[in-house]
């Protein structure tokens, strides 16, 4: 339960990281696309404000003027004569970021001529340019404008606030001219709120989802506990009322043991020995549907004692051939030894060896032949028991150990018991330090394998 929670907890916190994650790609994006309109913007002011020099300027006269650009193809021998040498490598200006078309270039002899004269960059004018481009984006952040040096670190002039360097976002340099003398450039403190308003209705529908699936998980564990817990509460009052029902059956079985003793005639004697023993193996079948329903909670405490295997088998097949008079059967014994002699709990062990030889006789038509045998590998001694029954298919061959389980077989009317056998079998096997495996094949039989260890 407690893993579940955490699980669910693990996911809500994971889904927010991500949603953090998503949510601080967005203000990258955000930041670096607004970045880009005032680039745009100051590339357009710049061109505005040198053209306000222009026409302020008095040297200048639209008619006459200074720059004359003709490329070297269309000139005449007298005016390529007259050149010096003076040429322009455009490729090589727009790799410096002079310019990146011809009338940028033409911008900025423009600044050259104008800075040579010491006319420089009218910051103020710029500004307001710069100011009135921009209201007509969408862009809201806090701007200044920066005049830097040759070495673009120096601020020659400001205009405008300079935002706090912690959150200020720089635009990329515009040189002013084409010998990179000054720069400008833009420092800005760009606004969160309309990227918060951007995001606001996804940002709350993912919050309320987490907290859906928060709340739904909740709910679950929750229900699934008061479940549990009333599980519990009917299973403790199950095994309560299959408990007592030993006592009376315990006294049933007293009772007939004197009622043998006092009855004159051997038939009846018989039928009572034998009630008797039908009675002592359903107090067999409690204990065991007993001891798999608790086996988590309580661990079992076995009474070992030194015990010959062999004779335990006996007293098994007696007890078992009792039972199934009625059904035709064999059951031979093929042992390695004489006595084998183990450290074990003699009552338990032979529940399991019934249990092993009833399902053979339970799962199996009239006639069936079953083999015990047992013998020694290596620190182990091997018990199995092997018949010519119906065999189990592979994929229930590791289930049947299960609590519950049974195989579904089409001959249902022959199916007695509750699936506790086997995982009680298991169980006191692994209580020993020992084991139980299963080897069949359907139509042919199979063999049950128990390990007792040899200490
Ligand atoms: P149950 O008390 O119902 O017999 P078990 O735990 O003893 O339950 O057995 C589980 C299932 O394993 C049974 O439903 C049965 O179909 C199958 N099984 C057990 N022993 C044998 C066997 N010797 N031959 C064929 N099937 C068997």
């Amino acid at each position: 339960m407690r893993k579940v929670i955490y699980i669910a907890i693990i996911a809500a916190i994971a889904m927010f990281c991500l949603q953090g994650l998503w949510i601080g790609n967005m203000y990258r994006a955000y930041v670096t696309q607004t970045i880009g309109t005032i680039e745009n913007v100051m590339s357009v002011s710049i061109g505005k404000e040198i053209a306000f020099r222009r026409h302020a300027s008095p040297y200048e006269d639209p008619e006459h003027p200074k720059i004359v650009y003709k490329a070297a193809d269309d000139m005449t021998p007298e005016e390529r004569s007259r050149l010096k040498g003076d040429t322009l490598d455009l490729d090589m200006m727009t790799r410096q970021h002079i310019g990146s078309n011809l009338a940028e270039m033409i911008m900025q002899f423009s600044q050259d001529d104008f800075i040579k004269k010491g006319k420089f960059v009218l910051l103020s004018k710029l500004d307001s340019i710069f100011r009135k481009e921009l209201g007509r984006t969408e862009v809201a952040a806090d701007c200044c404008i920066l005049l830097c040096g040759k070495d673009t670190v120096t601020v020659i002039n400001s205009f405008g606030v300079l935002p706090d360097e912690r959150w200020a976002k720089s635009t990329r340099l515009f040189p002013i001219g084409t010998k990179s003398l000054q720069f400008i450039q833009v420092k800005a403190d760009i606004a969160l709120s309309p990227f918060l308003r951007e995001m606001i209705l996804i940002l709350m529908s993912s919050i309320l989802l987490v907290v859906i699936t928060l709340w739904c998980v909740i709910y679950l564990v929750v229900l699934v506990r008061k479940k549990d817990k009333l599980f519990k509460q009917r299973e403790a009052s199950v095994n309560g009322t299959v408990h007592d029902l030993k006592a009376p059956l315990n006294s049933v079985i007293t009772l007939m043991g004197y009622l043998k003793k006092k009855l004159p005639d051997v038939s009846l004697q018989k039928i009572v020995a034998d009630t008797a023993a039908q009675t002592r193996n359903l107090v067999n079948d409690i204990e065991a549907l007993l001891i798999t329903a608790r086996q988590d909670k309580q661990k079992i405490i076995l009474q070992k004692t030194e015990t010959d295997l062999l004779q335990l088998i006996e007293h098994a097949r007696e007890s078992i051939s009792i039972q199934y008079v009625g059904k035709p059967h064999k059951i031979t014994l093929e042992s390695d030894f004489n006595e084998a002699k183990l450290r074990l709990d003699p009552l338990y062990v032979t529940n399991v060896i019934r249990n092993l030889l009833e399902n053979a006789l339970k799962y199996s038509n009239g006639g069936v032949s079953i083999v015990i045998k047992v013998g020694k590998e290596k620190n182990e001694v091997v018990l199995s028991v092997e018949d010519n029954g119906w065999g189990i298919e592979r994929k229930y061959q590791k289930k049947i150990f299960t609590q519950f389980f049974q195989v579904p077989r089409e001959e249902v009317v022959h199916q007695h018991g509750y699936g506790v056998g086997l995982a009680y079998t298991k169980y006191i096997m692994e209580a020993h330090g020992g084991s139980i495996s299963v080897e069949s094949e359907p139509g042919k039989g199979s063999t049950f394998i128990c390990r007792f260890p040899v200490k």
